[in-house]
Parts: C-alpha cells; sequence; structure tokens
C-alpha cells in the first residue's frame, strides 16, 4: 500500500510526487489520460511572470523562477536523463490598463526583490519600434466600430527583465514524474478515480473504474479541470468558501513580425490596455492568449470533457486582431491557428493547496490559468501540509508555512486556503 495516491499527473501531480517521494513517502500517481501532462498542462502558455496581486503569489512565483533556472539541480537526477525542459528569460512588458494601482504592483515586487524598471513613454515609444505604443482603453471586440478608432496617448509600462517561459510544458511534467519515478514513484495511467475510500470518517483510499480500490491513507487531488468532481465525490464541496469552475481557454499561433521573434530578441507582452498576452516561441512564431477583458464572455463548462479542442474565429479574432493593433506588421493568418485548453478557476482567480474536512483528503487545485510557473514549489507546499496536518498540526487555525530557500522568503500557505473570504485580487488570469 503507498502513503499517498496523487490523482492527477498533470504539472503539479509531478512535482507533488516527486517532493512526497523525495521526503521518503511511496507514492502511486494515477491518471485516466495516456501520458503524464496531458490536461490542462499540454495546452499552457507557461509564462513565467512575476507580477501577482498578493505577496504570496510574488514570493511563489520568484522561488519557483529559481527552480526553473536550476532544473536539472531542482530535478536532481543522474546527467544524460532524457531531454530537459527549458527556460528561456524573455522581458515581460505589463501595459497598463487605465487607472491601473502600479504602487500595489511595484510595491510587491520591490519588497521580493524582484527586479523592475519604469520604462516611461518616450522610452518604450523608442526601445520598442514594432509597437504601437499608444493607449486603445478600454478593451473591446473587433465587432465594434470602435475597435478600429484611433488610439489615445502614448503608454507607460512596467517591465520586469527576469520573466520568461518553459519551451515545452508537458516535458517539464514529464522530467518531474522521471525523476519521482527513479525515486520510486509508481504511475498508472488509464486509471479513473471513480469514488473515495473512507473507514471510520477517515480517507482511506480511491476506488477505480475497473472496481478495484488502491488503500492509503493520503490521497492529493491534482485533477486539474476535473477537480472539483473528485471534491465532489469526497463529498468536501459544501465547505468550500473558493468553489472551482473549468473554464475553456484558447490560444493562438501567428508568424512572429521582423524584429519581434525568439531570434531577434522579441519580449512577452501582458497588453491590459487592449486585454492580450504574447510571448514568442522558437520557430518564428508568437503565442496570444486573452486576460479576461470586461467585453469578452468566458466559456464555463459543467463538465472539461465537452470542451472543443478547435480554435474559434470569434475568440481568434479578438484575440489576434487586438495584437495587430499593438503589432501593426503582423501579418494576421486567414484563419484560427492554435488550441484550446481548460483549467479550473476560482473566484478570486487564486489557486487553493489546502487540506479538506476529510482527514488525509487535500486539495492541490483551482490553479486559475497561472500556476504551471508555481509547479516547482507546490510539490513542497503541499509536503509541508501533509507533514503537519497529518501529525495533528491545525491548518485551518494556524496556517502552515513553506521555506522558500533560493529567495529567503517563507511563505505563508493560508493565502491558498479553501475557506478564505474577500481576498481582494486582479479578478483575472493575472492572479
Ligand atoms: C490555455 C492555457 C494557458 C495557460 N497558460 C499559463 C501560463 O502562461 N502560465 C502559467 O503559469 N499557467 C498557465 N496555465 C495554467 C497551467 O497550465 C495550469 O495551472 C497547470 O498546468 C495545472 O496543472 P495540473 O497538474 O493541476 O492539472 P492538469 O495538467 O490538468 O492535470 C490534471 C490531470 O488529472 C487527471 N485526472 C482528472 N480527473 C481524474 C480522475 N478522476 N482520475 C484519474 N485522473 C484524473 C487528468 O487526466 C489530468 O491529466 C495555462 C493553462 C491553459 C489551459
Amino acid at each position: 500500500m503507498p502513503d499517498v495516491v496523487v490523482v492527477g499527473a498533470g504539472v503539479l501531480g509531478a512535482s507533488i510526487a516527486l517532493e512526497m517521494q523525495r521526503s521518503g513517502r511511496s507514492v502511486t500517481v494515477v491518471d485516466k489520460g495516456v501520458a503524464v501532462g496531458g490536461g490542462s498542462t499540454g495546452s499552457s502558455s507557461a509564462v513565467v511572470r512575476y507580477n501577482f496581486s498578493t505577496l504570496a503569489g510574488v514570493i511563489s512565483a520568484w522561488e519557483s523562477a529559481h527552480r526553473w533556472w536550476s532544473w536539472a539541480d531542482h530535478l536532481d537526477v543522474p546527467e544524460g536523463i532524457g531531454p530537459l525542459a527549458t527556460f528561456h528569460r524573455r522581458p515581460m512588458l505589463f501595459l497598463e490598463p487605465a487607472g491601473f494601482d502600479r504602487a500595489h504592483m511595484v510595491g510587491l515586487l520591490e519588497d521580493v526583490g524582484v527586479e523592475w524598471e519604469v520604462l516611461d513613454r518616450e522610452v518604450l515609444a523608442r526601445r520598442f519600434p514594432q509597437l504601437d505604443t499608444r493607449t486603445f482603453f478600454p478593451p473591446c471586440r473587433p465587432d465594434e466600430a470602435r475597435f478600429f478608432d484611433d488610439p489615445g496617448e502614448l503608454l507607460d509600462c512596467v517591465v520586469t527583465p527576469d520573466a520568461g517561459f518553459i519551451d515545452d510544458p508537458q516535458l517539464a511534467a514529464a522530467n518531474l514524474m522521471d525523476a519521482a519515478l527513479l525515486h520510486g514513484s509508481v504511475l498508472r495511467l488509464r486509471t479513473r478515480v471513480v469514488g473515495l475510500a473512507t473507514v471510520g470518517g477517515r480517507l482511506a483510499g480511491v476506488r477505480l473504474a475497473d472496481g478495484s480500490t488502491i488503500s492509503a491513507p493520503v490521497v492529493v487531488n491534482a485533477a486539474g479541470p476535473w477537480s472539483s468532481e473528485l471534491n465532489r465525490l469526497a463529498g468536501v464541496t459544501a465547505e468550500m468558501a473558493v468553489p472551482t469552475r473549468p473554464l475553456r481557454q484558447e490560444v493562438h499561433v501567428v508568424p512572429s513580425p521582423d524584429g519581434f521573434s525568439m531570434d531577434d530578441g522579441g519580449v512577452m507582452v501582458a497588453d491590459m490596455d487592449l486585454g492580450y498576452y504574447s510571448r514568442p516561441q522558437p520557430g518564428g512564431t508568437l503565442l496570444v492568449g486573452g486576460v479576461e477583458p470586461d467585453c469578452d464572455p468566458l466559456e464555463w463548462l459543467e463538465d472539461p470533457d465537452e470542451a472543443s479542442p478547435t480554435p474559434t474565429v470569434e475568440c481568434f479574432e479578438a484575440q489576434v486582431w487586438r495584437l495587430a493593433r499593438r503589432l501593426p506588421d503582423l501579418a494576421v493568418p486567414h484563419r484560427p491557428t492554435g488550441l484550446a485548453g481548460v483549467y479550473d478557476v476560482t473566484p478570486d482567480w487564486l489557486p487553493i493547496y489546502d487540506r479538506s474536512s476529510l482527514d488525509g483528503f487535500y486539495l492541490a487545485i483551482g490553479t486559475s490559468g497561472n500556476q504551471f510557473k508555481n509547479a516547482p514549489l507546490i510539490g513542497q507546499m503541499m509536503l509541508d501540509l501533509v507533514d503537519a496536518c497529518e501529525a495533528g498540526h491545525d491548518h485551518d487555525a494556524d496556517p502552515v508555512t513553506t521555506d522558500c530557500h533560493h529567495i529567503g522568503r517563507t511563505l505563508n500557505l493560508g493565502t491558498f486556503s479553501r475557506l478564505r473570504t474577500g481576498v481582494v485580487t486582479s479578478g483575472t488570469v493575472l492572479g
């Protein structure tokens, strides 16, 4: 019998398995899919940035970045094992929407020690001549007449030079899982959890679709967009002050204009003025996704398996034409190119890393489109939480903390409680 069952072999489940196994617990990971990282993780844009609206968000992203930068050391696997995912350092330009509270954002960056710089309007326009750096605010849909109005004043921007992206998110999950397997974890793909086993009110394992049971005293829900269904099976839904819902999201791929590709030093852009984000990728293309401007409908799903994987013309035009307003040399493809993925979202767009009222059942869910970047730390956070709670600590009353040794900070996991109320955040994928 394993000490821990992790449900979900995405980047979070793999990271949790690695840290639990390294700490001496035996781990079995089960996933209903056919490959590691085949859920949200495989569709991730894998952007690593630091501008979150909570201190805990900035600390976890900055600590995780240090782990991405030393990925082979973090995995601690013998040299020569498989290809490893790579972090590509790319400055992130944060183009501010009208009325944005810059002082709050840069105050958190400053507190944690993340380098940042304001590029005032003249500097921004001079340094990035490919960009039209005037304001188009507020974001609107391309079928509104206003979409093609002349832009207004020039924008200022905050740049974080140490941001970047992981070139292959599914490979990153596979790296973590391979490391966990080397330490002795067991992986069972094509294995669907359909229920939780309990004995005397305490969790005792998972029930599988083939009718068998894996007994274990600890189960971690890392089921991504399917996590609320697992919570329902565990009977812990009613206690959640913070519910989660699956949301379909599209990311499009377009050719990079000259001067804006990876090879030309192309930067990443979080464009809150127009309502999209973009990043270059190897091969001369750009990814473009959305940041939930008020004018865009959100595609909530009852069942993540209902999501169409095919990009739609409407979403493609909204996101890519916004990018084309900012990058006038962009050649817009004639038909939608890209992918659609699903992630589970909380009302405040912060994740949930927590215990539950079912002793032994833990939650690493509600990743709200922004937690790929934090995967290297989340394994340790869940290990610290499980260690403390299984030893009888009352995390709900006295939150567990995690040591972020690369940056010399301590992370209070209470920020990610399922019981939190009233946390003020961006209310978008920015977290
Ligand atoms: C389009 C898109 C863009 C994104 N961009 C970014 C970004 O730029 N930066 C960033 O930081 N984050 C980003 N994210 C978010 C990030 O990718 C996710 O937060 C992260 O990948 C979640 O990983 P996970 O392991 O929790 O979930 P998943 O990768 O979804 O893994 C969950 C796994 O659980 C399995 N499972 C579910 N239910 C069961 C069951 N009952 N039995 C067995 N197995 C089960 C599934 O098969 C799945 O493999 C993006 C996400 C999407 C979809």
